[in-house]
């Protein structure tokens, strides 16, 4: 589980904390929306439970890693052993293709055997990108943001985040998005972690976490 304890970031020159937090807990498998207005912390919110952002006051753990305690050369291994990240902006790699984008992560890593190769390619036909060695600078947002959807579940991780992954589509692409990041949650069990306004994304999911000025003004679950 995501255990999140006395949270809050604070930015110099700012009075209140931008996240404030004192006690959060996301189980195995949930599928959790998190919304609000554009300022309420989402990201900083994403950046924390991802350890992007290394939390300075407060505890942040998955199960038994302590995301602050681990030194952030460990930080980076956990999350890509552990989650699929999903931004706004898609950051792939122009030049590279398609298949190139979604194998990178895990070739950095190291991490890019056989196995995975045959996974890259299934999960491109998933997402229904059929040229793999398209260059990811000649695509279609909603295509570019299908690759970065199967990129972000190569590595099959525990934890799926997205940051309004589909804010820079048009409704339908958007729709499609929104349809893959659920369903592919949904079959491999991880946990789903989607900040977004589109009520289509939302409605769909077990609970809704409704931030406001960096504080949680509702936690509701389905049912
Ligand atoms: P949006 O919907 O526009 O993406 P958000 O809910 O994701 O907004 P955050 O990006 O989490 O909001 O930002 C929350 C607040 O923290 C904002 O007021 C922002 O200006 C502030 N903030 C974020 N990062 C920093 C920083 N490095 N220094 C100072 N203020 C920051
Ligand atoms: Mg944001």
């Amino acid at each position: 589980p995501l255990r999140l304890e006395d949270v809050a970031v604070t930015f110099p020159g700012l009075s209140a904390p931008v996240l404030s937090i004192p006690v959060l807990e996301i189980a195995p498998g949930e599928r959790v929306a998190v919304t609000g207005p554009s300022g309420s912390g989402k990201s900083t919110f994403v950046n924390i439970i991802t350890g992007l952002e290394k939390l300075k006051t407060g505890h942040a753990s998955w199960g038994e890693t302590d995301l602050a305690a681990l030194p952030e050369g460990r930080r980076d291994r956990w999350r890509g052993e552990n989650i699929g990240l999903v931004m706004q902006d898609f950051h792939l790699f122009p030049g590279l293709s398609a298949f190139d984008n979604v194998l990178l992560p895990a070739r950095l890593a190291h991490a890019a055997d056989r196995s995975r190769l045959e996974r890259a390619k299934a999960l491109l036909e998933t997402v229904g990108i059929a040229r793999h060695d398209q260059k990811i600078e000649t695509m279609s947002r909603g295509e570019m943001q299908r690759v970065a959807v199967a990129r972000a579940l190569l590595r099959e991780p525990a934890i799926l985040v997205a940051d309004e992954p589909t804010a820079s589509l048009d409704s339908e692409a958007g729709a499609v998005v929104g349809e893959l990041l659920l369903e592919l949650a949904t079959s491999l069990g991880s946990t789903l972690i989607v900040v977004s306004h589109d009520e289509r994304l939302v409605a769909p999911m077990d609970r809704r976490i409704s931030l406001l000025a960096g504080a949680i003004a509702s936690d509701e679950r389905k049912d």
